[in-house]
């Protein structure tokens, strides 16, 4: 007989529960439904979660350690490829300092605390800086911020959404990808849609015309990369006309040193940097000012655009002077199960290593992805020689995937560590099989404090693994014991974990092995706001406590424990950017290429999913109606587009409309993922539109790279091109389409 288990969705920070049938023999799933007993979650999912099983059944799913051995893969067992690993990268640590090892992870790593949490303890172990993430590629500007305004790096405001009277969304797109950046609000679009029909105001501001943008009372069009002038002109009306209200529920600094700056920009340079008419802003500031509740939310079209720290800084600060901060219907803060600015503060204390050729810190622990490449190029002392990839894509998540891609074929070393291997694990040396969040268990130790009720739901397990597959915290664990350098960096854990081993062993008792179930204890116990055997025991999900607010004040962590308002590095970046002229339109490079998602695509990662894109697999460029017409292109035409650092060739479409002079790519697509037990074998969908971004080109705090805001020119090719791998099937090799083409300007 099957039956159910409960758990939520892993793919993005909506953390959907769902209803898991699996069937008689506890081996496959019948079927994923929504858990509509889930008191958190909103009784449905969109198809990615409804889909799940389809990545966990992939045709090419890696199911035990496979080393390179010539141009095929052979399979090994655990024990072989930890010993190998082990050895090599001792001996490259050896001679060329820890820093020659590198590691980069992506989403799925960072979705599993106990993953994530003992694939840092690892690093430690191997001890180096050279720790590079997905993170930096989206949300590091809400990084710097937080760390700057809150003294802590991961203290997130999450939206209260039902309260709020007032949205006003900026580079998001809600209705197709979740709700905002690093907060959990479950059915996010359809809760501002419910309080838009009960009457609140919805501002929607991006450069395009969108579902989202569609469903607003009103769509700022701004022009791209020019959010934080948009915003800092809103200041400054609310400022002059004294709109703005003393935070009531946080302390802060800096206040008047902010104001003075507002006061040094112009209104009518900033209205016309950003393209919006000074009435416009002047009624979205009134309106947003003078709304009862009300929240300015960004995400990533704002990240992207190489001023993206500077506008993150400015949208707090709208919510801080109109007194939304820790407010009914603001921004507010979650404490959670796990006092996680404190935890964080002791498990991950500030790293001081700065990246060897850009001398650039790290943020959150990690640095860019931008530099990568040239970390593993160039010579020198600390050039990186081995990498570890955990559940990531950077060849198509990152800039510049053809350096990058070269540079992985120049390692001595790189392990991937990855459900199936992907465009980033083609040069690896050791392919080390991943789990799927249906195959794990455990409770997310980080998101607690980023939901908008006080909840937590430990995960279950609905099925095994495959049959010998590791979870991938074991294999961390594994090969800092035979590396023979201490867990986390720290003599004597190694010890313990031997020492827990043998005590499960003896008493045939699993639950003394150390893991990360040691952690959930642990953290859960010190947060003193729920039991975890209380959590544990409700299957559905607990909702602990009730809604408050005003623990934001209490868990400062700035020196002065008050909301930093005027941080030197963002003062003067905004100096900075009021300094430069306008951007001029570039007649080499006319567009600006801007991203997007697909409804069904999760970045580079649920593309390959057979069980997803049952009408269209694949991305294509989209052009507004008027640059169509003046490039004489059609729908289902093929087109060259050109930047400075690359060239990539799909189909292009008119886009829904907005300003002109933009050509939207979704990001995401044009990874292979290879066979590995059949040489020269993959499949591939769509075009890897990041090999167009420069890796050099960066936002100077966040250093996120400029996803968004690159600069192209297109071409049109001929109609005999070749239809390339966008055309949505299975393509036998890389496929890059020959043609004629010809140069046009935009309009
Ligand atoms: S991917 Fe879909 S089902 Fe999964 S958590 Fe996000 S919204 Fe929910």
């Amino acid at each position: 007989m099957s039956r159910e288990i409960y758990t939520h969705c892993h793919y993005c920070a909506s953390l959907c529960g769902v209803a898991v049938e699996v069937d008689d023999t506890g081996r496959d799933i019948v079927d994923i439904r929504p858990d509509r007993e889930n008191p958190f979650s909103w009784g449905d999912f969109c198809r990615k979660g409804k889909a799940a099983a389809g990545m966990r059944n992939h045709p090419q799913r890696i199911t035990t350690p496979m080393r390179r051995v010539g141009d095929r893969y052979v399979p090994a067992t655990y024990e072989e490829a930890i010993a190998d690993i082990a050895e090599r990268m001792n001996r490259i640590i050896e001679r060329h300092g820890a820093d020659a090892v590198g590691s980069y992870h992506g989403n799925p790593l960072g979705h599993n605390f106990g993953d994530s949490n003992l694939h840092s303890g690892l690093l430690a172990a191997i001890g180096t800086g050279n720790r590079f993430w997905v993170g930096s590629l989206d949300q590091n500007s809400l990084h710097v911020v937080q760390e700057e305004m809150f003294g802590c790096e991961l203290m997130s405001v999450p939206t209260d959404i039902d309260a709020c009277e007032c949205f006003l969304l900026i580079g998001m797109d809600p209705a197709v990808s979740k709700f905002g950046w690093i907060e959990v609000i479950p059915n996010g679009w359809n809760r501002v849609l419910a309080a838009r029909d009960r009457g609140a105001d919805l501002i929607v501001v991006d450069p395009r015309v969108t579902s989202t943008t569609r469903e607003a009372r009103t769509h700022v069009l701004v022009r791209p990369g020019e959010d934080w002038a948009f915003l800092l002109a809103l200041i400054r009306i609310i400022v002059d006309e004294g709109w703005n209200r003393a935070p009531e529920a946080v302390p802060v600094n800096g206040l008047d040193e902010f104001f003075a700056l507002v006061r040094e920009a112009d209104l009518d340079a900033l209205s016309a940097r950003c393209g919006v008419p000074i009435p416009q802003l002047r009624d979205v500031a009134e309106r947003f000012a003078k709304a009862n509740t009300a929240a300015c939310v960004t995400h990533t079209g704002l990240a992207h655009s190489g001023t993206g720290t500077v506008g993150e800084w400015l949208s707090q600060l709208l919510n801080l002077i109109t007194n939304r901060m820790d407010m009914p219907g603001g921004k507010r803060y979650e404490r959670g199960f796990v006092d996680l600015p404190k935890a964080w503060a002791m498990m991950a204390p500030k790293s001081k290593h700065r990246s060897r050729l850009r001398d650039l810190p790290t943020v959150a622990g990690f640095h860019t992805v931008a530099e990568m490449a040239d970390e593993i190029l160039t010579p020198g002392p600390g050039q990186i020689r081995a990498m570890l990839i955990c559940s990531g894509n950077p060849v198509v998540s990152g800039p510049d995937g053809d350096t990058l891609d070269r540079a992985l074929s120049e390692l001595d070393l790189l392990v991937a560590v990855d459900i199936v291997q992907r465009e980033s694990h083609r040069h690896a040396h050791w392919l080390i099989p991943g789990t799927h969040w249906l195959e794990r268990e455990g409770l997310h130790l980080a998101f607690g404090s980023i939901m908008d009720q006080p909840f937590a739901q430990y995960a279950r397990r609905a099925v095994a693994p495959p049959e010998g597959v590791r979870e991938e915290w074991r294999f961390f664990v594994d090969l800092a014991l035979k590396m023979k350098r201490p867990l986390f960096g720290i003599r004597g854990v190694n010890a313990i974990v031997r020492a827990s081993r043998a005590l499960a062993k003896l008493l045939g008792l699993k639950k003394f092995e150390f893991g990360p179930a040691w952690f959930e204890w642990l953290m859960v116990t010190a947060g003193r706001r729920v039991k975890l055997r209380d959590i544990k025991a409700r299957a559905h999900g607990h909702l602990y406590d009730r809604k408050r607010y005003g623990d934001l004040a209490k868990s400062l962590r700035t020196p002065s424990r008050k909301i930093e308002c005027a941080p030197p590095a963002l003062m003067d970046e905004c100096r900075r950017l009021l300094s430069l002229p306008p951007p001029a339109c570039d007649p080499d490079y006319p567009f600006v290429l801007l991203s997007r998602r697909n409804r069904e695509s999760m970045n580079s990662w649920m593309n390959e999913n057979a069980q997803l894109f049952q009408q269209h697999r694949g991305n294509q460029a989209e052009l507004h109606a008027d640059d169509m017409q003046a490039l004489g292109l059609e729908d289902g035409d093929r087109v060259r587009v050109r930047s400075a650092v690359g060239e990539i060739e799909l189909t292009v479409t008119t886009g829904n409309g907005g300003l002109p002079g933009i050509v939207t790519i979704p990001h995401g697509w044009g990874s292979r993922v290879f066979d590995a037990r059949t040489p020269g074998r993959f499949s591939q969908w769509g075009t890897n539109r990041n090999r167009l971004v420069d890796n050099r080109a960066i936002d100077p705090l966040s250093q996120t790279p400029l996803l968004n805001m690159t600069r192209v020119r297109i071409e049109r090719l001929d109609a005999t091109a070749d239809a390339g791998p966008d055309a949505g099937t299975q393509a036998a090799s890389q496929g890059v389409s020959e043609g004629a083409s010809r140069t046009v300007a935009a309009a």
